[in-house]
């Protein structure tokens, strides 16, 4: 028998374990600090976006296969070791995401009301470590830093009416701060121009035909027409998108505006954020930007950075800094460990991005152990969690939680996430 663990139960960690799973004489272990499965499809896709969410249908399927199991509500770090582990396992895979922010190094970024994505973005889905954030809509304008999907996630989120999130999961605590939401200018700011935002197509789209707010854009950012054709066909038609919103008057209540070439050198404010101050920019023929000197101030009460994410580092597994992710060599870190997904690519793609991922890593980990080498593996497992007294939750008690989670669902929508780790236990007697 072959043993095998996963860290980490979303994407990249169930496409891993689909992979595997098809293999002769394995176990797989799907090891989660959660006691709730998939990752970012349930605390990072936008509670609005539920038909990207449905994908989980497929990673159910995988968790319900006799060779595969889900152990939730263990923290590998604390409850197990990655060495201990590496121990039991022929092979254990991190696929623990990206879910640290990269931090915004500009003076003024530790003041209140000046939050990353992963707390906002977490606190809207009710990831129990985010449920408390309470962040400042009192305010009319918000500086969303970025021009990436994450940027436009947070942006619609912002400017969506109570009725817009008719359907979606978000949590009763953002939907109600949100309703009563101050927030009217929403900026946009990125440090480049429209040629070189990281947004894709459809996304862009949704913000045009938002109930209550109007996307802006100044034609003067745009280059001219002809030069969208050197553009490739997903760009062209984002690039189509911001064209079309030069055109939009001030006829609804919240505005979106897209602040291109505009560089966050500072953030200001009394005891708070009061104001975000940005530096004109040009690109260089790198497409690099550089300030012109030229600066500007925008009135916010609330910023978020939505400018990428970091993995965290594990004590004695290899890094890479500059990157945010584990060093490896095409996903094998060190005998035995390996890395998938954002954990190991960093965090670029989307949720479809982590199949081949996870199929290659997949591959490669069943070519590396072979027959196995004849470890402990899961009942191992067991026996170390149980002298530590950690009762982890299987995936039939996380069908318990699912169950409640649907029954307590409101106005129509598919379920009313618990928002903490003592609601997820209480809902299975614990
Ligand atoms: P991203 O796509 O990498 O975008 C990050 C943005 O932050 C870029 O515009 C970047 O600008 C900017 N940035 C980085 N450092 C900055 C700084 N110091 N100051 C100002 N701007 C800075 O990251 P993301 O939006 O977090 O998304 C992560 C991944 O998840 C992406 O692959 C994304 O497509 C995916 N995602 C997909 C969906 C969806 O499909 N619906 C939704 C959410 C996320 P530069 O280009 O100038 O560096």
């Amino acid at each position: 028998m072959r043993h095998v663990a996963i860290v980490g139960s979303g994407p990249a960690g169930y496409y891993t374990a689909e992979t595997l799973q098809k293999a002769e004489d394995i176990a797989v272990d799907v090891i989660d600090r959660l006691p709730v499965p998939y990752g970012l499809i349930r605390t990072g896709v936008a509670p609005d976006h539920q038909s990207i969410k449905a994908v989980s249908r497929r990673y159910e399927g995988v968790a319900l296969a006799d060779n595969v199991r889900f152990v939730g509500h263990v923290s590998v770090g604390s409850d197990v070791t990655i060495d201990e582990l590496v121990e039991l396992y022929d092979a254990v895979i991190l696929a623990t995401g990206a879910p640290n922010d990269r931090p915004l190094d500009i003076p003024g970024a530790d003041l209140p009301g000046v939050i990353g994505s992963a707390a906002f973005v977490g606190w809207y889905n009710g990831h129990p470590d985010f449920a408390d954030l309470d962040p400042p809509l009192d305010a009319p304008g918000v500086a969303v830093i970025g021009n990436g999907n994450v940027a436009l996630d947070v942006a619609r989120i912002l400017a969506k009416t109570p009725a817009e999130f008719a359907g979606s999961d978000i949590v009763t605590h953002a939907r109600a701060a949100l309703a009563t939401s101050a927030v009217r200018h929403i900026h946009i700011i990125g440090r480049r121009g429209p040629h070189q935002i990281a947004m894709t197509p459809k996304e862009l789209g949704e913000l045009g035909h938002l109930e209550r707010a109007s996307p802006r854009v100044d034609p003067a950012d745009l280059p001219p027409e002809g030069d969208d054709a050197m553009l490739e066909p997903g760009m062209r038609k984002s690039v189509t998108h911001l064209r079309s919103f030069t055109a939009n008057p001030v006829a609804k209540p919240v505005t979106i505006d897209f602040d291109f070439f505009a560089m966050p050198i500072a953030i200001e404010g009394d005891g708070r954020v009061q104001r975000i101050i940005v530096e004109r920019t040009t690109l260089d023929a790198d497409l690099r930007s550089h300030g012109t000197g030229e600066t500007y101030a925008i009135d916010a009460g609330l910023v978020i950075s939505c400018i990428g994410y970091q993995t965290p580092p594990i004590p004695g597994v290899p890094y890479e800094h500059g990157r945010g992710r584990f060093a490896s060599d095409e996903g094998r870190i060190l005998p035995g460990l390996y890395a998938v997904g954002w954990a190991r690519r960093g965090p670029s793609g989307t949720i479809g991005t982590n199949k081949p991922d996870g199929a290659r890593i997949g591959e490669m980990v069943l070519e590396d152990i072979g027959r196995g080498a004849g470890k402990a593996g899961r009942p191992g497992l067991d026996a170390l969690l149980a002298s530590r007294s950690v009762v982890p939750v299987t995936f039939r008690d996380w069908r318990r939680i699912e169950e409640a989670e649907i029954a307590a669902a409101l106005d129509g929508n598919p379920r009313e996430k618990f928002t903490s780790i003592e609601a997820m236990l209480a809902a299975i007697g614990r």
